[in-house]
């Protein structure tokens, strides 16, 4: 079997869950595909989260043309910096590759007033993901990252939507802005990644914590501790995918059909029935993102 073979489809759950966090748009299977095997294994509905305004208006598209999907948009953190900076040709990213000329302040508000009226929609359900990275962007771009991070606080504000975090190697940063700008109402960590600690006082403010596949990696009893000590009525489950594909299928491509594995993983951590779990997660996720 080859590394890069598709998993095969788990287990169905006997509840339906929601993937709430996937990247459709970076997967080899077609959107029909992808829900056909997500429905197959009761993963009924996905949220589709766009990292630039291309892939944002495709995740709207996608979300008004599929009942089964909702949107996010925004300019991923990482784009943030390179709308303002520019970057060379083959800069490693998360959405597309190329080399783009600096475009400054005013190209970073051009592609916001995009992202804003994008979040007018009604099939688009959260903005996001933002935050900061400073895993992937270096000092020079924090200034860019933070100024977007707070633009699309504002939007999701405004319209009443869901804010989805892409927090990396930044936790004490991204609660600190998220304290001092007034989080949305519905505030979702997406690929959660704190310790037990920040899990408590993301319970105290409310926030979301959606974990993806890492919670299943050897290594990662921190982030099991985390979740072991976050409120079951904050608790959901993404695959991220293509990427954090759940073990024993690490390495290997991820979809939305694999959301059972995670899940499964979770509910042993919380020592709670799968179908508990199940059940608690689906409510989770449509009240964050008010499906
Ligand atoms: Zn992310
Ligand atoms: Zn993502």
């Amino acid at each position: 079997m080859s590394r890069t073979e598709a998993p095969p489809l788990p287990e169905p759950l006997r509840v339906p869950v929601a993937d709430s966090h996937t990247h459709l748009d970076m997967q080899d299977a077609t959107v029909e595909e992808a829900l056909a095997r997500a429905a197959a294994v009761n993963v009924t509905a996905v949220v589709q989260v766009g990292c630039d305004v291309a892939g944002s208006r495709w995740a709207a598209e996608t979300a008004a043309a599929h009942p089964a999907v909702h949107a996010s948009v925004a300019l991923h953190p990482n784009e943030a910096p390179r709308i303002v900076h520019g970057y060379a040709e083959g800069t490693a990213g998360t959405a597309r590759q190329g080399a783009r000329e600096p475009g400054g302040r005013a190209a970073l508000d051009e592609a916001l007033a995009e992202i804003d009226a994008l979040a007018a929609l009604d099939h688009v359900r959260g903005v996001g993901e933002t935050g900061l990275d400073f895993f992937r962007t270096g000092p020079e771009g924090v200034a860019a990252q933070e100024e977007s991070f707070r633009a699309h606080i504002e939007i999701a504000k405004r319209h009443g939507k869901a804010l989805v975090i892409h927090d990396r190697d930044a936790h004490a940063d991204v609660l600190r802005v998220l304290a001092d700008a007034g989080a949305p109402e519905r505030t979702v960590f997406h690929c959660y990644s704190g310790d037990a600690d920040m899990a408590r006082i993301c319970a105290r403010a409310g926030y979301f914590m959606s974990f993806a596949g890492n919670v299943t990696f050897k290594n990662a009893q921190p982030l099991r501790d985390a979740l072991a000590v976050a409120p079951a009525e904050l608790v959901l489950v993404e695959t991220d995918a293509p990427f954090l594909t759940p073990a024993p299928y690490r390495g290997r491509p991820n979809a939305p059909y694999l959301i059972p594995v995670t899940l499964r993983a979770m509910a042993e951590v919380k020592g709670l029935d799968e179908d508990v779990l199940a059940a608690a997660v689906y409510d989770n996720t449509a009240r964050a993102f008010d499906f």
